[in-house]
């Protein structure tokens, strides 16, 4: 089965056939670095990382470019308020934003860049397009003109006839149309500014994701990604800049659904409480990763605290079934194939649900292996788990969790510690001593050490 993906453009599922066979690029919008990210920013970091894994599983070389928005109105605001320059506050917020990408184990993109960086390719795209009839200069700003390419509004279904003025100036007058939107702003007092032939400014935001875009992965490349909430005005505006500057650009176009809180769009106010550096202090990193990336990605999350708690749950139930079984049969490296039915989910418009679904199953199977003590059973199932679990991002014994505060030669103390309070519980047992038994087995659970009978044998593990 070949991988299929749903092109917001097509409006359907389309075969991903790829410009270059073997090869995928792929451009995520990434952050505009205004404050630091809470969950609902972060979920297309997890999704397009989910889809890289992905891709590369199935045997593809990838190119991931993921940009950073380090000026904007919002920047500038935020820098005014703290009385700081414009930079502060954009390295601050990127920090925040790496922290949390690397927290929840996104793979880093090939190549990050930054819009102040990509001056030069802005100008480079604006004068094509101003000597192409597509954007004109007024009052130090430069326009784009939406009359001059006709599929305007094909991406987001809409006819120019019923489209609202673009709210992206102060000087409305200066357009031609007030549909017409910014490819770059001219400078105003106290304001960061960079030199263009058509004075001073500093770039749009659609300007610089088809600069950048088209600097890394070329005049056409596979996909382009970002939120639902950017296919108007934002993806809209990068296609026709880019189309009517005559670059063919993205071939695919993906949109992950938007975090809610109760039925709201995440809101600063609403979201403060979970900021991904707060949200990593109540549960796991890997705990968090797994809630973000087990809906389906076109699908809305509706935050609660009961859906985290659920997912905490069932990510626990498959670790201890990884933790159990490679205790049991040794930790069988992860085998590269994944079942069937999990490569057809992915390969289905990336269904993680249904992966999750085989997964699951498999992690029950493993159980009921372990219960019988059927250890070449155990040994298959724990290689099919890890095999899946390492295409999510998600193995409790691969990087970057393996290490997550597991305290190695701690561990080890403990190990023996525990194996001598077993054993006397074992004396006491066979002495028929129940109560000295129980009192080891209590004394023990207070210091924190839970222990389980299986048909191994006793085994121990750290309340959670
Ligand atoms: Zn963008």
């Amino acid at each position: 089965m070949t991988l299929r993906l749903y092109d917001t453009a097509a409006r359907a599922v389309r075969d991903f056939v790829p410009l270059t066979p073997g090869k995928a690029s792929l451009y995520l919008c990434g952050a505009t670095v205004q404050a630091p990210p809470h969950i609902g920013h972060i979920r297309s970091g997890v999704v397009f990382d989910l889809l890289t894994r992905w891709l590369r599983a199935s045997g593809y070389q990838v190119t991931f470019c993921r940009n950073v928005t380090d000026i904007d109105d919002k920047i500038i605001r935020v820098a005014a308020g703290e009385g700081v320059p414009w930079w502060q506050v954009a390295q601050r917020n990127e920090r925040a934003f790496a922290r949390a990408y690397a927290v929840l184990g996104c793979v880093p993109p090939d190549v990050e860049p930054r819009a102040t960086g990509h001056v030069p390719e802005m100008i480079t795209l604006m004068r094509r397009l101003i000597e192409g009839g597509h954007a004109y200069p007024a009052d130090g700003d430069v326009y784009f003109d939406v009359h001059s390419y006709p599929g305007y509004g094909a991406l987001s279904g809409q006819r120019l006839e019923h489209m609202r003025a673009a709210e992206d100036t102060e000087t409305p007058d200066a357009k031609r149309d007030p549909r017409d939107f910014s490819l770059w702003k001219g400078a105003k007092p106290g304001e960061p500014s960079w030199e263009t032939p058509w004075g001073p400014g500093r770039p749009g935001w659609h300007l610089e994701c088809s600069a950048m875009a088209t600097k890394y992965l070329g005049p056409v490349f596979d996909i382009h990604g970002g939120g639902l909430d950017l296919i108007f005005p934002h993806h809209e505006n990068e296609i026709a800049q880019s189309r009517a500057a005559g670059d063919e650009f993205a071939r695919y176009w993906l949109h992950n659904g938007l975090v809610g809180v109760s039925g709201e769009k995440m809101s600063k106010s609403l979201g403060n409480s979970l900021l991904v550096d707060a949200m990593v202090t109540q549960v796991r990193p890997v705990e968090l990763r797994y809630y973000l990336g087990s809906a389906h990605y076109r699908s809305g999350l509706e935050y609660s605290a009961e859906a985290l708690d659920e997912a905490v749950a069932a990510y626990r139930r498959i670790e201890n079934f990884v933790i159990r079984a490679a205790e049991v049969t040794g930790p069988a490296p992860a085998r590269d194939l994944v079942p069937p039915a999990f490569a057809g989910a992915l390969d289905d418009d990336l269904s993680v649900p249904q992966a999750l679904a085989v997964l699951h199953e498999t992690v029950r199977a493993g159980n009921n292996a372990l219960a019988a003590a059927d250890t070449a059973a155990a040994a298959t199932r724990l290689a099919e788990v890890r095999a899946m679990l390492g295409v999510l991002g998600l193995d409790p014994l691969a990087e970057p969790w393996a290490d997550a505060g597991s305290g190695d030669d701690l561990r080890t103390v403990v190990d023996a510690l525990v194996g001598v309070a077993l054993a006397q519980r074992q004396a006491a047992r066979e002495r028929k001593d129940y109560a000295a038994a129980d009192a080891i087995r209590d004394g023990l659970q207070e210091a924190g050490v839970v222990i389980e009978d299986t048909p191994q044998g006793p085994r121990w593990e750290l309340k959670r």
